[in-house]
């Protein structure tokens, strides 16, 4: 089991079991106890002011005065130690993630392109992981994607042909096909970027202990109906004619069938797709976050307080027709009134 997990972590890898187990107890405890497996520095070249390495570059100072790096971009479980990120005339930016398939990097996307277009004008940029093998490669891939209007697989071979040990995993290369399917920038009305905030949202609760998801996620919350123009209400209070759902915020399933955002249907014209009519589920909306239970509850209708449906961030609700939507904000069709 030790070898098979050594030879695992040199080639940047989580064991299946890890991922079973749970992501987030992997790297830390690993790191921990094979201090000895510490890898050597090693970094490539990807073009003119563009490194891709792993942990040991990045920590050590001879080899950014050699490549003379002036920006660092760490994509990694733990940020790197204050005697590096204090060195002069440097700019760091740390973005928390592990290598595992459930992890959000897609959100982080434009901050990553942005750090690393800039320190090509200024100097060098280093974008390094533990092992830069997995998550500093898909990092810049998306860049490569960015900056020359190229596809995944094109920017993918273009930074194996620099670094053959390259390999973003199986979650992040669907993060990155997402991001060539929207044209190579976050746009949040694409279906299945919404489907993908919702669930990296949920995510970011349960990491949370206050229970409060990252800002990085509001995007996802919708603007208060009762403020909305007739033609842009979908559904209204049965009891009281309250506007409760804005025409954007609803999501569509198929029926018997869980939405899964990496399914590229969600993000063209849904005119041949048939869609389920027995149960409407959406995004959340503000009123509904104003609750004490953050979790899961009831939904109430804001005006004459009437219970209208359920919300549930970590189980979510089954619809009629069998499909299990997670998270789910789930109204009861007959407490509403559809104005579509
Ligand atoms: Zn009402
Ligand atoms: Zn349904």
């Amino acid at each position: 089991m030790q070898d098979q997990l050594r030879q695992s972590l040199r080639y940047g890898r989580v064991l299946p079991q890890a991922e079973v187990l749970g992501a987030w107890c992997c790297y830390p405890s690993v790191e921990m106890s094979f201090d000895e497996d510490t890898p050597d520095v090693d970094l490539s070249k990807i073009e003119d002011g563009l490194y891709l390495g792993n942990l040991s570059a990045a920590v050590d100072e001879n080899t950014l005065k050699t490549y003379r790096i002036s920006h660092v971009l760490t994509v990694e479980s733990n940020q790197l130690p204050a005697n590096v990120t204090s060195l002069p005339g440097m700019a760091f930016l740390y973005i928390e993630a592990f290598d595992v398939r459930g992890e959000d990097l897609l959100s982080h996307f434009q901050e990553a392109v942005d750090f690393i277009e800039d320190g090509q004008r200024k100097g060098s940029v280093l974008v390094h992981c533990y092992f830069g093998v997995s998550r500093s490669a898909t990092l810049v891939t998306c860049f490569l994607m960015k900056k020359y209007g190229i596809t995944l697989s094109k920017a993918l071979k273009r930074v194996r042909s620099k670094r053959w040990c390259a390999s973003p995993n199986a979650g992040f290369l669907a993060q990155l096909k997402l991001y060539q399917t929207m044209g190579q920038h976050l746009d949040t009305t694409n279906g299945q970027y919404r489907l993908y905030l919702l669930q990296a949202a949920a995510t970011s609760l349960s990491r949370s202990i206050e229970r409060k998801m990252d800002d990085r996620y509001s995007g996802i919350i919708q603007p208060e109906p009762h403020n909305f123009s007739p033609s842009q209400v979908a559904y209204k209070c049965r009891g009281c004619r309250c506007p409760l759902v804005g025409k954007t915020a609803v999501l569509p399933h198929c029926a018997g069938e869980t939405p899964e955002w990496t399914d590229a249907r969600w993000s063209g014209p849904l005119d041949g797709v048939k869609l389920c009519d027995q149960g409407i589920f959406t995004l959340p909306s503000q009123w509904m976050m104003e609750t004490e239970k953050p979790i899961e509850g009831k939904l109430l209708c804001p005006r004459c307080r009437a219970k209208v449906g359920s919300y549930n961030w970590y189980a979510g609700c089954c619809c009629p027709c069998q499909a299990k939507i997670s998270p789910a904000f789930y109204f009861i069709p007959s407490k509403l009134d559809k104005c579509m």
